[in-house]
C-alpha cells in the first residue's frame, strides 16, 4: 500500500475539493491530521494521503467523486469503532462522516432521523429526552453507522429487535454518486442488503429509526462472583434464563475487576466473572426477574438496580477508551452446554491483562422471531455469542493477550455456529462468507454487483461483486 508521501495528487485539484467541501479537508502536516488519522483501536496505525471530513450529503458525494477521479482507496469513518480498523488507510483518502451530528426526534410518530456521524450515546440523550429508545450497543462512543449496517446487538434486542429489526430506512449514496432511498417499499432488494451486509453498497448519509417507550429508569447492572465459581455460576445462569421474558437481556463478562470507583480497593485485580443484566420494562418487573440470580451463591458485588437507562448504556465506557490495544475474536455457539461451560471457566482463570475481557451475550427473544432470510444479518436463531477481547494499554504483552484470544476460541471450535460480522477482525473471505451462510452471501454478492461493481467500498468486511 503506498504510504501518503508517495501518492501524488494534484495541488489545484485538491484547493477545488477544499473549496466545495463545507467541512475539511486534512492532509498530512496539516494541524488535526494525527488526530483524526486515528481510530479507537490503537494498534491500528495507518497514514492517508487524505482526510474528508464531510458535513452533509454534498460533500460525501464530491469525496466519492474525488476519490473515484484520482483513483484513491476509500474507507469510511461513522464513529471509527471497527475492530480491524477499516475506517482509516494507508495511502487512500477517508471519508469520515463524523461531523454530521444530526438527530430529529418525532415523538409523536415514534422515529428518529439520525445522520451518519452520531455515536450511540449522543442518539440514546436525544431519545430518552422523549422517554423513548431504538436498540443500541454497548459503548456509548461507538458510531451508530457501522453498528447498524452491521446489524446491532444491545441491551434491549430480546425485546426490540437488532437495530437493524428498527431501521426504517437509509439514504445513501453509491459508489457513482447517486443518492438512493432505500426501504421496503424504496429499492427493497439494496434495504434487505444494508441490514447486515455493512458497508458495501454505499454511504449511507442518514438512517430513520422506530422508538419504543423505556425509562427513564430500568432495573440494570452487574453481578459478579469469583472466577473460581464460574462453572457453578454458569450452570445456574443457564438454566435461570432458559424462560426467562423477552425484557430481560444478560451479558455473562469476564474479567480481572476493574480499578474504577464502584469496585472496591480490595478486589482490584481479582478474577471474577459477572452477569451484566437489563430489563426492558416496569423496575419492580425487573427487580422480580433478577431476585432468583441475586440471591445465588455468595456474589462479590452486586450493582444490580434501578437507574436511569443512560447511566446503564454507559457502564462498560470505562473499560473500552480509545487508544488501547484491542484485538476480538468472536464466534456464536447454540447453547452453554458442559463442555462450553467447562472452556469458559478454563480460559477466565488464565486471563493475565487487567484489561482483557469477554462479552458472552444471550441472544434469542425478538431477535430470533425474525426469519434468517428476512434481513442479510446472519445468525438470528444463535443463543450465545462471543466476545473475546485480549487488550493491552501497550505494545507489551499485547502478542500474549491476542494468543490467549485465540485459544480461548479455538478450545470452541466444536461448537462455533457463526459469528456476528461486526466482531470480526480482518478473518478473511472465508469467515466473511461464514457469517452470512453460503446462500446470502451469494445474494449479496449479486447485490453488490448491482451497487458497487467495481468494488469501490472494499475496505470493510468485504462482499466481492458477483
Ligand atoms: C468498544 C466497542 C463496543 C462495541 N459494542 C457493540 C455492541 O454493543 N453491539 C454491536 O452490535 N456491536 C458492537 N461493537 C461493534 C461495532 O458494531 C462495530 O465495530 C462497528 O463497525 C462500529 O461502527 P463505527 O461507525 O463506530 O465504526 P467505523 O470504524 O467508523 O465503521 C466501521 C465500518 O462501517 C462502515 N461504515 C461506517 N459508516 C458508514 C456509513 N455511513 N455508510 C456506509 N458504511 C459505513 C465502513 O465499512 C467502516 O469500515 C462494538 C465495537 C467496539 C469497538
Amino acid at each position: 500500500m503506498a504510504r501518503p508521501e508517495e501518492v501524488q495528487i494534484d495541488q489545484h485539484a485538491i484547493d477545488e475539493l477544499v473549496t466545495t467541501l463545507r467541512g475539511e479537508v486534512i492532509r498530512p502536516g496539516d494541524r488535526g491530521y494525527e488526530q483524526h488519522r486515528r481510530v479507537w483501536n490503537g494498534s491500528i496505525d495507518r497514514r492517508p494521503a487524505l482526510i474528508a471530513r464531510c458535513a452533509g450529503v454534498a460533500d460525501t458525494k464530491s469525496a466519492i467523486a474525488f476519490a473515484r477521479t484520482h483513483n484513491l482507496l476509500v474507507a469510511v469513518r461513522g464513529g471509527g469503532h471497527s475492530f480491524p480498523g477499516y475506517s482509516t488507510c494507508d495511502g487512500g483518502m477517508v471519508i469520515d462522516l463524523s461531523l454530521m451530528k444530526g438527530i430529529r426526534v418525532d415523538p409523536a410518530a415514534r422515529t428518529a432521523r439520525v445522520q451518519a456521524g452520531v455515536l450511540l450515546g449522543e442518539l440514546d440523550r436525544a431519545t430518552q429526552a422523549f422517554g423513548l429508545a431504538v436498540t443500541t450497543g454497548i459503548v456509548t462512543h461507538t458510531g451508530v453507522a457501522g453498528l447498524t449496517l452491521g446489524g446491532g446487538l444491545g441491551w434491549i434486542m430480546r425485546k426490540y429487535g437488532l437495530t437493524i429489526d428498527n431501521l426504517l430506512s437509509v439514504d445513501m449514496v453509491t459508489a457513482s454518486g447517486e443518492s438512493l432511498r432505500a426501504s421496503e417499499t424504496h429499492n427493497a432488494d439494496l434495504f434487505w442488503g444494508v441490514r447486515g451486509g455493512g458497508g458495501n453498497f454505499g454511504i449511507v448519509t442518514e438512517f430513520e429509526f422506530r422508538l419504543h417507550a423505556l425509562g427513564p429508569e430500568v432495573f440494570a447492572g452487574p453481578i459478579f462472583w469469583p472466577m473460581e465459581d464460574a462453572a457453578k455460576v454458569l450452570r445456574f445462569y443457564r438454566d435461570w434464563i432458559a424462560d426467562c421474558p423477552d425484557e430481560l437481556m444478560t451479558i455473562v463478562v469476564q474479567r480481572r475487576a476493574p480499578a474504577l470507583p464502584f469496585v472496591p480497593a480490595e478486589l482490584v485485580g481479582r478474577h471474577v466473572i459477572g452477569v451484566a443484566a437489563c430489563y426492558a420494562g416496569p423496575v419492580e418487573d425487573g427487580a422480580r426477574a433478577m431476585r432468583p440470580l441475586k440471591s445465588f451463591g455468595q456474589p462479590l458485588l452486586d450493582l444490580c438496580g434501578p437507574k436511569p437507562y443512560l447511566v446503564h448504556q454507559s457502564m462498560f465506557d470505562a473499560g473500552f477508551p480509545h487508544g488501547w490495544r484491542y484485538y476480538v475474536r468472536s464466534c456464536d455457539v447454540a447453547e452453554l452446554n458442559d463442555d462450553v461451560i467447562d472452556i469458559v471457566a478454563e480460559h477466565g482463570r488464565r486471563i493475565v491483562s487487567p484489561i482483557t475481557s469477554v462479552a458472552l451475550w444471550q441472544r434469542g427473544g425478538a431477535v430470533a422471531r425474525i426469519g434468517e432470510n428476512e434481513t442479510a444479518f446472519g445468525g438470528r436463531s444463535a443463543g450465545f455469542t462471543f466476545n473475546i477481547n485480549g487488550n493491552g494499554e501497550t505494545a507489551d504483552g499485547f502478542e500474549a493477550e491476542r494468543d490467549w484470544a485465540r485459544g480461548y476460541w479455538s478450545g470452541l471450535v466444536p461448537y462455533h455456529t457463526g459469528a456476528y460480522v461486526n466482531f470480526l477482525m480482518d478473518e478473511g473471505a472465508e469467515r466473511i462468507r461464514e457469517t452470512y451462510g453460503a446462500a446470502k452471501y451469494d445474494r449479496l454478492k449479486t447485490l453488490k454487483r448491482t451497487y458497487d461493481p467495481e468494488n469501490f467500498f472494499r475496505l470493510n468486511h468485504n462482499i466481492p461483486p458477483a
